[in-house]
């Protein structure tokens, strides 16, 4: 980093699960004490909880978890950009970014660069459709809260569309999820709940037990592949008792308007057709000059979380491709992932900027847990006390929110974290338990 009497200017692209609670962390630890100029850069306006995505597409979850950037901030003392990530200078050490538009297509922020000593890239990932022909134009997808946001409007027009029978003759709703991954399992939980509250608020049409057909097509042999046997038998079973459809070893060939069609030749009608087979890198990873990008097009970095081409630009989150020596692959691209690079993130940085030697991240896996609609959860937890024991059911529940309550109370603060708990608990009690509207 070059020596000038200024405070370095650390730029942090990408406020997600990683960007989000570094900025906020290297807020409080060099930009409020004038150490450092922090400044966080995203597509949005604001941040939404990733892993909720399909409780928000479902409608069982509220949009009121948001966090505006412009609040956020202001509160922690750091500078937000809007802006869409598009290129680096590194000549110039100066970050690209597109211009910004609102829905009519009037100018909200210019095309612009912002100067940087240190860049973090933290811009997550984006689904894979594995080039299959009709993805982009018959799927829905759950990469961001806007598709969160349409795919639950979409969800609630289809079924008043069945209920006043401007769908013409249908005698059921076919919804269908693609890739029984975490994202399509928890997905197709939270439609079957959302199918139950449909059926008590007015869309009577529905409360005839077959009148909604929930299908998660998968082409490996088993659902959540990615995690050990024993959980994927315990989520299928759970899966069988919601009644849906699991379609295991069946590869999609092509998605059309209104239908599936399987590599074996058989084609499913489909009246929603959800994508969530994977993820890859954004595409403006592959776009960057002299970098080197490896496992689903990710960023390489090296253990510090330095990318190969450029000590002063990290990555982390599921935009790197890092290593999992202990594994023999590299990391996954998970939410427990990006909140542990994000908290190393910050020592690295604070030490960088003091002239200290750098340190190479550790991953420490505490288990992984898949929810299963509003109550139940089923997964592991790891550690070296306990070792890897399986748990469902409630308690596995409140594991899994836990690490949603962590997230908030790294970037609100515990007090203002716990108290949006308590008065969310309490409102959940008092407001409709699906968004009708
Ligand atoms: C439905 C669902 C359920 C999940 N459940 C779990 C779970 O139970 N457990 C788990 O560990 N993981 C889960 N995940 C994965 C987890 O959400 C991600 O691994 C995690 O959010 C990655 O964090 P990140 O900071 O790298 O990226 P993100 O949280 O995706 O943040 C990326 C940020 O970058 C911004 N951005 C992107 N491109 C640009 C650009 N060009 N310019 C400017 N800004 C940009 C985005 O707006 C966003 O704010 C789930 C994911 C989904 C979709």
């Amino acid at each position: 980093m070059p020596q000038s009497s200024k405070p370095p200017q650390i730029v942090i692209v990408g406020a997600g699960t990683a960007g989000l609670n570094l900025a906020t962390r290297l807020s409080r630890r060099l930009g409020q004490a004038g150490k450092a100029e922090i400044t966080l850069v995203d597509e949005n306006l604001s941040h939404m909880w990733k892993p909720s995505l399909h409780e928000f597409a479902a409608g069982t979850k509220g949009f009121d978890e948001e966090i505006s950037l412009l609040e956020h901030s202001h509160r922690n003392e750091y500078n937000f950009r809007l802006g869409r990530f598009t290129g680096i200078d590194r000549e110039k050490r100066l970050v690209e970014l597109q211009a910004v538009n609102d829905p009519s297509n009037r100018p909200l922020a210019p095309k612009r660069a912002l100067p940087y000593d240190i860049l973090v890239l933290a811009i997550g990932s984006r689904s894979n459709d594995f080039r299959t022909p009709g993805v982009a134009e018959n799927c829905m997808m759950l990469d961001t809260p806007a598709q969160a946001k349409r795919l639950q409007a979409e969800l609630l027009n289809l079924f008043l569309r069945f209920q006043t029978g401007a769908l013409g003759t249908a005698e059921k709703l076919e919804l269908t999820i693609i890739g029984a991954g975490a994202t399509g399992v928890e997905l197709a939980a939270e439609l079957r709940e959302a199918a139950g509250q449909f059926a008590r608020n007015g869309i009577h049409k529905v409360r005839r037990p077959d009148a909604v057909t929930i299908r998660l097509i998968e082409a490996a042999p088993r659902v959540l592949s990615a995690l050990p046997e024993t959980i994927s038998a315990k989520v299928a079973r759970h899966l069988r008792e919601l009644h849906i459809d699991v379609m295991t070893g069946a590869r999609v060939a092509r998605i059309e308007p209104g239908s599936v069609a399987l590599a074996d030749g058989t084609t499913l009608s489909s009246n929603l057709t959800v994508w969530a087979a994977g993820v890859r890198a954004p595409e403006v990873i592959g776009q960057l000059d002299g970098f080197e990008t490896g496992s689903l097009g990710r960023l390489k970095v090296r253990p510090t979380l330095q990318t190969f081409a450029d000590e002063s630009i990290y990555a982390l989150g599921d935009c790197a491709d890092c290593a999992w020596p202990a594994k023999e692959t590299s990391l996954p691209p998970r939410a427990q992932v990006a909140t542990q690079q994000a908290e190393f993130m910050e020592r690295q940085i604070v030490a960088q900027v003091a002239g200290k030697p750098l340190r190479d991240f550790s991953y420490a896996d505490h288990g992984s847990l898949v929810a299963i609609s509003n109550e139940g959860a089923v997964g592991s937890l790891m550690g070296k006390a306990i070792g890897t024991i399986t748990i469902e059911g409630w308690l596995a529940r409140r594991a899994y929110r836990s690490l949603h309550f962590l997230h908030r109370k790294s970037v609100l603060g515990p007090w203002r974290a716990t108290m949006g708990s308590l008065l969310g608990g309490a409102s959940s009690r008092i407001r409709p338990k699906l968004k009708l509207h």
